[in-house]
Formats: structure tokens, C-alpha cells, sequence
């Protein structure tokens, strides 16, 4: 196992969308380890292959606090088979470093995937839980989404990426998001 290098914001290959994995192999299973060995030595809750360079559909994520067991969560080939609800969620992420800034998720997800022995499993994360919005946000970067892609605030975000010299927001990534915007301004109704 190798704590690896986490590539920053401005990276080309974070944009680019990762390949499926089509056995479980050790390439894979070391990768697995890399990546848990540089999210916890990175005090992360989740890591994704690309942000090692690795272009595979491939994340971590551990959900549990200081004072539990470590219990690694392991999503090869992940899909997101249902998603429902919407929740405005503070995200930072390791290649972005130390930069927070408010985004939109859905609150509760569904997601099919393959764990470190290729066996497929499906795991339901509710409620806006850490795990929901961190299943998401790891998804999103095989795909080449970034989590300022769904700001809530793209004036705000630029603020924070400039305190901490990260490229400004990518506006022909930003992601329009009528279905949560709408469910969010109805819950606010609803307040
Ligand atoms: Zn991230």
C-alpha cells in the first residue's frame, strides 16, 4: 500500500470520465488499498480513482467518526439505481484543499456496485446521511463531475477557490438542476 499523490482542481484528467473495470484483478484490489491508504491518510471521507490519476470506476469512502472503528466502504463499477429528495450539503474534497463551499444533493440514493471480491452488492443511504451525500459525490468524479459543478452559489464558490489558489468555477460545467431546486424551494415554503 502507497499513500499516492491527490490531483488538485485544474487537473485535466479529473474531467475525464473513468473506464469500467472488468475483473477485479490485483491491479485493481491494489488500487483499492492506495486509495483507503491515502483517504485515511488524508483525513478524508471518500476518494475516487482519478484523483490518483487513475482513470477506473473505482471509489472509497468511510463514513465512521474519530472515536469508531474505521469501516472502509469499498464501490467498484457503482450505479446509481434510485434518487430521491433534495438537500443543500457544506462539501470540501482532497482536491480541493481546505476549500468549502454549499452544494445540491439529492437526500436519499440507491447505489448497485461490485466490492473488493467483484461481488455485487446494493446499498440504500438516506436522509441527506454523510454517506448519502458522499456516495454522490465520489460517483460523480468517474464521471468528471466536480462538486463545485453543483453549487449553490457560483460567486461564493469562486470566493473560496480564490482564498485557497484554485482555478475559478468552470461555468460551462455547472450543472442545472431544476428537480432539486424546486424540491428545495418547497421545503422552504413548507419551513
Ligand atoms: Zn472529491
Amino acid at each position: 500500500m502507497t499513500i499516492r499523490n491527490i490531483l488538485k482542481y485544474g487537473t485535466e484528467s479529473l474531467r475525464e470520465p473513468s473506464k469500467e473495470v472488468h475483473k477485479v484483478s490485483k491491479k485493481i484490489t491494489d488500487l483499492v488499498n492506495d486509495l483507503l491508504e491515502t483517504m485515511y491518510a488524508k483525513n478524508g471521507v471518500g476518494l475516487a480513482a482519478p484523483q490518483i490519476g487513475v482513470n477506473y470506476r473505482v471509489f472509497v469512502i468511510d463514513v465512521s467518526s474519530n472515536d469508531e472503528p474505521l469501516k472502509p466502504m469499498v464501490f467498484i463499477n457503482p450505479k446509481i439505481i434510485k434518487k430521491s429528495g433534495a438537500v443543500i450539503s457544506n462539501e470540501g474534497c482532497l482536491s480541493f484543499p481546505e476549500a468549502y463551499t454549499d452544494v445540491r444533493r439529492y437526500k436519499n440514493v440507491t447505489v448497485k456496485a461490485l466490492d473488493i471480491n467483484g461481488h455485487p452488492f446494493i446499498l440504500e443511504a438516506k436522509d441527506g446521511s454523510l454517506l448519502a451525500r458522499a456516495i454522490q459525490h465520489e460517483f460523480d468524479h468517474l464521471n468528471g463531475i466536480l462538486f463545485i459543478d453543483h453549487c449553490v452559489n457560483r460567486f461564493e464558490a469562486d470566493n473560496v477557490l480564490k482564498k485557497f489558489d484554485l482555478p475559478p468555477v468552470d461555468v460551462d460545467k455547472l450543472i442545472d438542476e431544476p428537480e432539486l431546486k424546486e424540491e428545495l424551494e418547497a421545503e422552504q415554503k413548507n419551513d
